[in-house]
């Protein structure tokens, strides 16, 4: 047991992301029944879909699951009326201020953990008293720091500076690099891409096709002017390209982007005009599986990552 399992009340210290599109209640009860933490991904549901979801995963689940919940959702307030409501007992917060709801939660007995992409705002999540750090690297998918930081890189330089206990985010998709993460001073991962492409994500069949074709260099970082995202060179990424090519103004890459291009594409199955949002990992992973088998896979990846170490 380590700080993240015994904070979790997990079997491993693995968490799966709250990937909008792709994080309904059987991917995340999957998780958490095998002994990982599930996240509900809450940025791409209505309040009432939102609770549904809560009270199937409790159905389909005894074991603890939390929510993912984007700081700059329009409902913010709806969402964690029901969070507590249905006393959820663990959130992540991202893309916003650890200040303002993590006391509050924490009151209520919620455990709050915040996702930040460099050491300044790891240090303002120690002092807003959060319970753990997600320190997500340059390559995650979807939603990203700006500065380019690499998970190789974040975690070691997070760890040096900060003591509440670290997980370890982007680019992990195998059991080598849970234990490269914790080697670099993780106690835990968050993975995303590699559960994505599991039989239980609620994302499109064809979106899951999409990752697994995918190959190194396929994914790039774009849209820095609005919210910094990776996704897969697509149709819709070329045309973001011939964009900037024609020097766009922030204005007109917002009116390229629209709304809802990310349910197009991870829900819809809408390859081409949609928003696929993949991390770098997607190279390493060639097939979809059933969530059981992500678990069974990662564990065999890390013991036979410890004996090639000790060879070492
Ligand atoms: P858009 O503005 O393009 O579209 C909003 C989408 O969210 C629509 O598809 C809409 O569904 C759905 N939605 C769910 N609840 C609401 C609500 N209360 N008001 C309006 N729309 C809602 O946003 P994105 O799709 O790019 O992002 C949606 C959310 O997901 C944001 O909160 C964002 O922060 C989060 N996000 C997080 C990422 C991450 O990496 N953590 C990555 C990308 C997004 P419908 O079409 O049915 O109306």
């Amino acid at each position: 047991m380590n700080r993240i399992t015994h904070l979790l009340q997990v079997q491993y210290p693995i968490i799966q992301g709250g990937m909008i599109w792709n994080s309904g209640w059987e991917l995340v009860s999957a998780v958490s029944n095998n002994g990982g933490l599930g996240l509900l991904g809450s940025g791409s549901m209505y309040p009432d879909t939102l609770k549904d979801h809560i009270l199937k995963c409790k159905k389909a689940t005894h074991k603890p699951f939390g929510v993912n919940l984007p700081l700059f959702y329009p409902d913010i307030e709806e969402h964690i009326k029901i969070i507590i409501e249905e006393k959820v007992p663990i959130v992540f917060t991202s893309a916003g201020s650890p200040k303002i709801y993590t006391s509050f939660f924490q009151k209520h007995k919620i455990k709050v953990v915040h996702v930040v992409s460099s050491l300044k705002f790891a240090l303002k999540s120690e002092e807003a008293g959060v319970d753990a750090i997600v320190a997500e690297g340059f390559e995650a998918g979807g939603h990203n720091g700006i500065d380019e930081t690499t998970t190789f890189c974040l975690i070691p330089n997070i760890k040096k500076h900060v003591s509440v206990p670290l997980i370890a985010a982007g680019g992990i998709a195998t059991g080598a690099q849970i234990l490269a993460a914790q080697v670099l001073g993780a106690e835990g991962v968050q993975i995303g891409s590699r559960f994505a492409a599991t039989i239980e994500a609620s994302s499109h069949e064809k979106f899951k096709q999409e990752i697994i074709k995918t190959k190194e260099g396929d994914t790039q970082l774009t849209l820095k002017e609005l919210i910094p995202v990776r996704l897969i060179k697509n149709k819709f990424y070329y045309d973001v390209v011939k964009a900037y090519g024609n020097k766009a103004s922030k204005e007109q890459l917002e009116q390229l982007l629209g709304r809802g291009r990310a349910k197009k594409g991870m829900f819809e199955g809408d390859i081409e005009e949609g928003e696929l949002e993949v991390g770098q990992s997607s190279a390493l992973i060639d097939e979809i599986l059933s969530v059981k088998d992500v678990f069974k896979q990662l564990i065999s990846e890390y013991d036979k990552a410890i004996s090639n170490a000790y060879s070492l």
